[in-house]
C-alpha cells in the first residue's frame, strides 16, 4: 500500500544509492542507468563536485526571491549559458524543467508578436509524432495520441507537420531530398495556416520520446531556418532532452550549424541533482518585450541559487571530464552494437541516434517497416525483460503513441566503452528472451 501515484499502479522496488551509471535497490539489486533515468542523469550519479557545490550554497543561502534579490550563482550560470549558445542568444530565463521551458519560449515568442503590432500570430507549428512536456500549453503542440486524448477540449488545437521519419518512407528519394520534402511540409502549412496567423514553429532537433532519437537528413535542418525566415516565423529549438551535451555538442543545433529564434533546455542541465531549465532567446527579441513595459511571465522558483550552483558544476563537469569527447566515442560504439544486433535481429526495423541519444525500433516486417502487433506490448515487455536481467532502458510506441515501439539507450555521458559493451550484452540476452517469449523470429 502507497500513498504515492503516478501514471498507472505499477511499481517499483526503493532506490537505495546510486553511483555513476550505477543505480542500486534497497534489496541491494545493481542495475546500468541505461537511460539516465529519462534522459536526465547526463553526468552519472553522486558527482562529488556537483553536490560539494550544491553544499557550498546552502550555507549561503537557498532562497532569494527574483524580485528581492538577484543571486550569483543564477549570473554566473546565466553569463556560462549565453557563452556556449548560438551567437546573438544573449538572453537566458530560467526555469524548473522542460515543460516550464517550452511554455516560456511560446510564450516569450507570443509577446514579441504582440508588442510589434502583429497580434494576427499566435500559431505554433510543431510536429507529429513528438513530445515537448505536459502541461496544457505543452500539450498543445506535443503529438502523441494517448496523451493528448483526454484533454483535448481544454488544449487549443495547433496545427502540426508530419516528423521527418525518412526510415518509413518506402520510395527511392536520396537523404537529401527527402529532408527537403519534409521541411517543405512546413512551407505547405505555414501558407495552408496564412502566414500571418504564424507565429513559431518548434521541433526537437534529434527527436526524443515520441520519434525516439530520431535524426533528419542533414538538408532539413537548414531549410527549415529558411522557410521561417521567409515567412518571420520564429523557430524554437526543443532542446530540453538534446541539450547540455547528450549529443556530444553543447546543443545539438550545432551539428547543423543553426541558430534558431529561442531555445529549451532543461533535463541534463539539472542532470538529476536538482530540477533546472532554461530559455534562451535572441537579445534582440528580449529587449523589444522589456522595452514595452516586461515579460508577462515568471515561476517562483526561477533562478533558484542550488538548482544555478548545481547547473554551473554540471557544466563545469562536462568541461573538466571530456564528457562531450566521450559521448561522440561512447556513442559511436553504442550504435556500432547496436547494428549488430539489428543483423541479429530480424524483429529490430531501425537504428538511430546522435552522441549518446540513441534509440531501436521493432518492426514485424522490415521490408514494410509494419509494427509489431500493438497487443504484444513488446515496448513495455522488454523494459522489464532488462529491468530483471540489471538494465534499465526507456520506451514508446513509435507510430503516434498507438503502436510501434522504439527503445531508447541513453546511458550517462561518463560511461565507458567497456561499460557500452556490458549493456549490449545485457541487451541481447533480453532480445533472445523476448524473442522467445513473443515468438518472434529470432
Ligand atoms: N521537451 C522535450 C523534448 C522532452 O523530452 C521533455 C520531457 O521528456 C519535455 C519537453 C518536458 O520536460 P519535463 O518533463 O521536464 O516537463
Amino acid at each position: 500500500m502507497s500513498h504515492l501515484f503516478y501514471q498507472t499502479r505499477d511499481r517499483r522496488p526503493l532506490l537505495d544509492h546510486a553511483e555513476g551509471i550505477y543505480m542500486w535497490d534497497v534489496n541491494g539489486k545493481r542495475y546500468i542507468d541505461g537511460s539516465s533515468g529519462a534522459m536526465v542523469s547526463n553526468i552519472g550519479h553522486s558527482n562529488s563536485r556537483v553536490l560539494e557545490a550544491m553544499r557550498a550554497q546552502m550555507d549561503k543561502s537557498t532562497f532569494g526571491y527574483r524580485l528581492h534579490f538577484e543571486n550569483e550563482p543564477a549570473e554566473k550560470l546565466a553569463a556560462k549559458v549565453a557563452e556556449l549558445s548560438p551567437k546573438g542568444h544573449d538572453k537566458v530565463f530560467f526555469v524548473s524543467g522542460g515543460s516550464e521551458a517550452v511554455e516560456s519560449a511560446v510564450k516569450l515568442a507570443r509577446q514579441y508578436a504582440w508588442v510589434k503590432g502583429e497580434d494576427s500570430r499566435w500559431k505554433v507549428i510543431s510536429r507529429s509524432p513528438s513530445y515537448h512536456g505536459a502541461t496544457l500549453g505543452a500539450l498543445a503542440l506535443t503529438s502523441y495520441a494517448p496523451l493528448n486524448a483526454p484533454f483535448l477540449p481544454m488544449v487549443t488545437d495547433m496545427p502540426k507537420v508530419p516528423a521527418p521519419r525518412c526510415y518509413l518512407d518506402r520510395n527511392n528519394s536520396s537523404d537529401a531530398e527527402c529532408g527537403l520534402r519534409y521541411a517543405d511540409m512546413l512551407r505547405d502549412k505555414i501558407i495552408e495556416e496564412g502566414p500571418d496567423s504564424v507565429l513559431a514553429f518548434i521541433m526537437e532537433p534529434v527527436g526524443g520520446a515520441s520519434t525516439g532519437a530520431l535524426v533528419a537528413p542533414d538538408s532539413y535542418y537548414g531549410r527549415i531556418r529558411d522557410i521561417c525566415e521567409e515567412f518571420g516565423v520564429l523557430l524554437i529549438y526543443d532542446e530540453v532532452m538534446t541539450g547540455v551535451g547528450r549529443t556530444g555538442k553543447f546543443l545539438a543545433a550545432e551539428h547543423w550549424n543553426i541558430n534558431p529564434d529561442i531555445i529549451a533546455t532543461a533535463k541534463g542541465f539539472g542532470a538529476g541533482y536538482i530540477p533546472l531549465g532554461a530559455m534562451t532567446a535572441q537579445q534582440h527579441i528580449v529587449d523589444v518585450i522589456l522595452d514595452a513595459g516586461g515579460f508577462q511571465h515568471g515561476y517562483t522558483y526561477a533562478g533558484n541559487p542550488i538548482a544555478c550552483a548545481a547547473g554551473l558544476a554540471v557544466i563545469d563537469e562536462i568541461y573538466r571530464q571530456g564528457m562531450m569527447t566521450n559521448t561522440i566515442r561512447s556513442g559511436d560504439i553504442l550504435l556500432s552494437g547496436l547494428r549488430f544486433l539489428m543483423d541479429k535481429y530480424p524483429f529490430i526495423g531501425d537504428i538511430r541516434g546522435k552522441g549518446l541519444l540513441t534509440a531501436f525500433e521493432l518492426v514485424s516486417d522490415r521490408e514494410t517497416m509494419a509494427p509489431l502487433k500493438p497487443s504484444l506490448n513488446a515496448f513495455s515487455q522488454l523494459v522489464e525483460i532488462a529491468y530483471k536481467r540489471g538494465l534499465i532502458i526507456y520506451s514508446r510506441r513509435s507510430r503516434g503513441g498507438l503502436e510501434g515501439d522504439h527503445f531508447l539507450v541513453c546511458p550517462p555521458m561518463i560511461t565507458t566503452s567497456e561499460q557500452i559493451g556490458n549493456i549490449l550484452e545485457i541487451l541481447d540476452d533480453s532480445l533472445a528472451e523476448l524473442a522467445a517469449t513473443l515468438n518472434l523470429a529470432g
